[in-house]
């Protein structure tokens, strides 16, 4: 009896779920992903839909080559501090690694200058 209890519970659950806004957006009857992500997942996926491939600004930048305390490389980031890897040469085979903190222009060992510039988060 405990058996088919449990069972029915299952198949009202069932049920509900999928009489929700999933089974009317759905196509040939498999939702889509953006109505089933939820959270971050969800926001990842609509600035994806808008365009933004690189929504945590994590491809590599072009920096200037002339770059002082005054005019630094612009490093975007959501957060008080990042992490910075530098490639000083462009034949070089190792990146120089660096902390980056909100209002510290930050001078690298090859003499680029480095400076946070504060964007919105996902
Ligand atoms: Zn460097």
């Amino acid at each position: 009896m405990a058996w088919l209890c449990s069972r029915v519970a299952f198949r009202t659950c069932r049920r509900t779920f999928l009489s929700d806004a999933v089974k009317y957006k759905a196509k040939n009857g498999i939702p889509e992903p953006l109505d089933l992500a939820t959270g971050i997942e969800k926001r990842e996926l609509l600035a994806a839909a808008a365009g933004n491939f690189d929504p945590y600004h994590m491809k590599a930048l072009e920096i200037s080559r002339d770059s002082t305390r005054e005019s630094p490389n612009l490093v975007p980031s959501a957060f008080k501090s990042r992490i910075v890897g530098c490639i000083c040469e462009p034949d070089t085979s190792h990146v120089n690694w660096m902390w980056l903190h909100d209002g510290q222009p930050r001078r690298c060992e090859c003499g680029h200058w480095f400076k946070l510039t504060e964007v919105a988060p996902l």
